[in-house]
């Protein structure tokens, strides 16, 4: 293993301020760690300089580092999104991308949270977006076996740590000096793995998101491909997300095709769990829809799918599937999108189409496979 240190990222304000009283410092220098890390998210211990000089040193000594991953490759999309490829400290890379100007606008990526007024219109130009959103990974690949996904192809190597997802953030928020306290940031846990599979990281996460970086739980939302115990316990969570839920499919023998995982858990009992998610005033679940040529997208396809979501406080995102050659799957035209959504919009369901973000760059859903083969930004 390649951890030579214990990383600060990731601890809790109590666990920082117990480091600080075992080496006999007073306790409120856990809350300056805390804010170092989180609030201002420092890069190494040398820049905390509310900190004793000797106890930066000792905290070094002793082997603990802040623990931000490193940018290994940034890409840059044509419409602006960027893809960070970050390096852990066991050499392990994951994905992070920046949307500037949300993902498009609708859809379950926490843009719709509230009417509070924009707090960046003073914002310098060029860099005047409205919001931006930051799509977050849980693991390193992913165990689900989604047939349309491209990191599904990578399988799991291994959990983040709750430090390495907040590290993401800070990283990303770091290299764009962005101040989530100013600038409107919402966060989709949407990247590669399936947050619900290492669930008590990606909980812990939120939190120290929440208390720490200062991002509202009302602007983060989390998809899961439909781990139904998780679900359940995720909705008794004092703080978290948005739920979104990965449906793709309108039938059981159709999802467990291109979903091997509703073998396990089922529509009905994923259905069941969708339903009985405790909704907060004015939130509403999210179900996202891959469509794929010939296997989802076919006007009885939209009718049943409309038939599962009726009478629920949510909405589908339709996201035309993004392409890739070792997938068996084309991408639909844009127009039979639209006539899906026509169809569920007809049947009283809100449907909202997902504009692809940072497809040139391997950036946008199920594209995520840590490609290097392409140019990187200068
Ligand atoms: N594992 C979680 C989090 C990833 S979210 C989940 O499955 O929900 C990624 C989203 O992108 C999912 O809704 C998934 O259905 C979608 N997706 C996966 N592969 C895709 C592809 N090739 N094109 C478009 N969307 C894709």
């Amino acid at each position: 293993m390649a951890h030579l240190s214990n990383p600060l990222l990731g601890l809790t304000l109590e666990e920082l301020t117990s480091i600080a009283l075992e080496s006999g410092q007073p306790a409120y220098r856990g809350q300056q760690m805390f804010d170092a890390v989180y609030r201002q998210r420092m890069e190494s211990l040398e820049e905390v300089s509310t900190l004793p000089r000797d106890y930066r040193a000792h905290l070094s000594e002793s082997g603990w580092r802040i623990g931000i991953p490193l940018i290994d490759r940034k890409f840059v999309s044509g419409d602006s999104t960027i893809r960070y490829l970050l390096k852990l400290a066991d050499s392990e890379t994951v994905e992070t991308i920046w949307m500037p100007d949300g993902d498009g606008g609708e859809s379950g990526d926490g843009s719709e949270a509230g009417n509070e007024l924009e707090s960046d219109a003073t914002a310098p130009l060029p860099d005047r977006w409205r919001r931006a959103t930051i799509c977050v990974s849980s693991q390193v690949g992913c165990a689900v076996n989604c047939r349309f996904c491209f990191t599904a192809l990578l399988g799991v190597k291994r959990n983040l740590e709750a430090g390495e997802i907040v590290g993401q953030i800070a990283a990303v928020l770091r290299d764009q000096a962005v101040e989530p306290l100013l600038r409107r940031v919402n966060l989709v846990f949407m990247g590669m793995g399936e947050p619900f599979l290492n669930y008590d990281n990606f909980m812990k996460a939120v939190r120290l998101l929440v208390q720490g970086v200062g991002i509202p739980e009302s602007r983060m939302t989390v998809s899961t491909a439909g781990i139904v115990p998780r679900i359940h316990d995720f909705g008794r969570e004092a703080v978290r997300p948005k739920l979104a839920i990965s449906l793709n499919a309108s039938n059981d023998p159709l999802r467990s095709e291109v979903m091997p995982l509703n073998r396990k858990w089922n529509l009905a009992e994923l259905m069941r769990a969708a339903r009985e998610f405790p909704l907060r005033a004015r939130e509403r679940l999210t179900f996202e829809y891959v469509l794929l040529v010939g296997v989802n997208d076919r006007p009885e396809h939209a009718r049943e799918l409309a038939e599962l979501v009726r009478g629920m406080r949510a909405k589908v995102n339709l996201i035309a599937l993004n392409p890739g050659s070792e997938l068996p799957y084309q991408t639909p035209e844009e127009e039979r999108v639209a006539a899906f959504q026509r169809t569920l919009i007809a049947a009283g369901i809100p449907a909202f189409v997902r504009r692809p973000r940072g497809r040139d760059i391997f950036a946008a859903c199920g594209q995520l496979k840590r490609t290097v083969e392409i140019a990187p930004a200068v």
